[in-house]
């Protein structure tokens, strides 16, 4: 870069993903704009990413490190969200003690963050601050309008970032839906005249960007579902995400033509339908019968709703599979509709569900028989649409893995965008002014809940509970004075190792500790004699068994 053009605009608008860009899930991007050495942020969406048991044993959420932005918090002018998937707002909660800056949504979607901070007893600290539906947001340098679309949650939105250096569209998640059932359609007329602008940057949805066509509406599946829940007998069970409204109000509709009445199972459904109705959707909504009430009906009369349909473990529907499920029980002649796809990694868990449901005679219908699902991401089609109306200067495809963005930025530049970059966590690209490039890379990563404490993911927990899970634990226990002779008979613990293991071991400590006394004079030093001792412990254990357990040896000098 120039000295000259230092100079000439010491102000920059940057961008900087801290997470969502090569993985799907953990959304966080931030903006700055202002000298590099003294920059203001905004941060658009702050999601969370799950846990997998195989994966990181334990941790149920993996957010992004954002370090780089809570050591500068006093430049951070405020979270902003774009709509209430837990992949956009799940970490505002647990991050927000590291940043403490306003949090800004649309109504339905703070009603949702509103739900989290309380829940994490912060609502005392952050008020969320609501944006009306299609409203605009000042914050320092960027002004935010925020631009109804289509997705598969209500209040979806594109937002306008506009700086003194040009504008930059961000467009959250969403599809295009000619006839989302609830909420506001895409606000064409206002993306074309963004468009007209002229627009640095779009910074871009690219979880569909391998798939050709469009993603269909959620008036196809509702044709379909009134129609399919019409020609079943027993009981019907659909599942599906809670956070998918319009779903929900389908699901209700078929119900009701089919002469059930409809149950919500699992608290997640709820609370959906709940901060729906608080916001002024699903106002004709029927009544929802209790599970325990549903339970008395004819099987003919009631159709449940249930959370579940990506295998969680401790959802309704596992437990409805295991028969373990208080109030709902399913069997022979029963039905359980699968209203979703099924997330990368969670195929084995699905399938254990619907063999357990098999088994007991329970009919399954799924996305592979039926249309009874669709994406609430762009397919192709609907990229090139979006590019057609905001004619970038440049393409940042986000929210992806790797391939999925590589795929977009190809798509981008077929489509006459004339740059395209693909931003990884942790790189910072200045948008303005000047041609658009990398010009640094911060510090991010994972950060792991582990129960309630926050981790940074490389610390080896994870790692260290895989090989617990693989191999168990084994603990020795020597007593020695302090002479540093051997003052008791040691004692071996194996934790999740067969019975034979926990002999052989300690046959090799004794052998071990006899060896140290004989040769070195009956005395030794303490750390010493504990990696011998460790070391000839692992040993017997891999001789005995094949593998090697995390192996400790506790040293109590009397
Ligand atoms: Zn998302
Ligand atoms: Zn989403």
């Amino acid at each position: 870069m120039a000295k000259k053009d230092r100079f000439a605009a010491l102000d920059e608008l940057v961008f900087l993903p801290l997470g969502g860009s090569g993985e799907i899930g953990m959304n966080f991007n931030a903006y700055g704009f202002g000298p590099p050495d003294d920059r203001q942020w905004i941060i658009v969406d702050c999601g969370v990413l799950f846990g997998r048991e195989g994966h990181t044993p334990g941790v149920d959420l993996i957010l992004p490190d954002i370090r780089y932005l809570a050591e500068q918090r006093e430049n951070v002018l405020g979270i902003v969200a774009t709509h209430a998937h837990e992949d956009h707002i799940g970490a505002i909660a647990p991050l927000w003690p590291s940043l403490r800056c306003p949090v800004y949504a649309t109504p339905f979607t703070a009603r949702l963050i509103g739900g989290k901070l309380e829940e994490a007893g912060l609502s005392e600290k952050v008020r969320v601050k609501e944006v009306p539906v299609g409203g605009q947001l000042t914050l320092g340098p960027f002004t935010l309008d925020f631009i109804s679309i289509t997705h598969s949650i209500l209040e979806p939105n594109v937002l306008a970032i506009r700086t003194p250096l040009g504008v930059v569209a961000h467009t959250g998640d969403w599809k295009i839906d000619p006839d989302p059932l609830l909420g506001e359609r895409t606000d064409t007329e206002a993306l074309e005249k963004l468009g007209n602008e002229g627009v640095l940057a779009l910074v871009c949805d690219s979880t569909n960007a391998l798939v050709p066509g469009s993603s269909g509406s959620e008036a196809e599946v509702r044709e379909t579902l009134i129609q399919l829940v019409g020609t079943l007998k027993g009981r019907v069970a659909v599942t599906g995400f809670a956070s998918n409204v319009a779903r929900l109000d389908t699901v209700a509709r078929a119900a009701k033509a089919a002469g059930r009445r409809i149950a919500l199972v699992g608290r997640s459904m709820q609370k959906m339908a709940d901060a729906a109705r608080e916001t002024g959707y699903l106002k004709d909504f029927p009544p929802v019968l209790d599970e325990a009430d549903a339970a008395d009906l004819p099987p003919h009369k009631v159709l449940y709703m249930c959370t579940g349909s990506q295998g969680e473990p401790r959802a309704a529907l596992a437990r409805i599979a295991d028969n373990s499920h208080p109030n709902v029980q399913l069997s022979e002649g029963d039905t359980v509709i699968f209203s979703s796809r099924v997330i990368p990694g969670n195929e084995l868990a699905i399938a254990e569900i619907q063999n357990k449901l098999a088994g007991r005679g329970v009919g399954l219908l799924t996305v592979e028989d039926h249309h009874i699902h669709v994406s609430g991401h762009p397919c192709r089609d609907e990229l090139a649409q979006m590019y057609r109306w905001i004619r970038p200067k440049l393409a940042l495809p986000v929210h992806g893995e790797m391939r999925h963005q590589v795929a977009h930025a190809k798509l981008a530049r077929e489509l006459q965008v004339p740059q395209a970059l693909v931003p990884e966590n942790g790189q910072m690209f200045r948008l303005a002014p000047g041609r658009p490039e990398l010009i640094d890379e911060v510090p991010s990563g994972r950060l792991h809940l582990d129960g309630r404490v926050l981790v940074a993911a490389g610390e080896g927990l994870a790692k260290d509970r895989r090989a617990m899970g693989f191999a168990g634990l084994l603990v020795v226990s020597l007593v020695v004075d302090s002479k540093g002779r051997v003052a008791a008979p040691p004692v071996v613990l194996g934790e999740g190792m067969p019975e034979p293991v926990e002999a052989a071991v300690l046959k090799a400590v004794e052998d071990t500790l006899d060896g140290n006394t004989k040769g070195g004079r009956g005395r030794a030093d303490p750390d010493d004699l504990a990696e011998n001792v460790r070391r000839a412990a692992r040993r017997a254990a891999h001789d005995a068994w094949g593998k090697k357990p995390i192996t400790r040896v506790l040293v109590s000098e009397i």
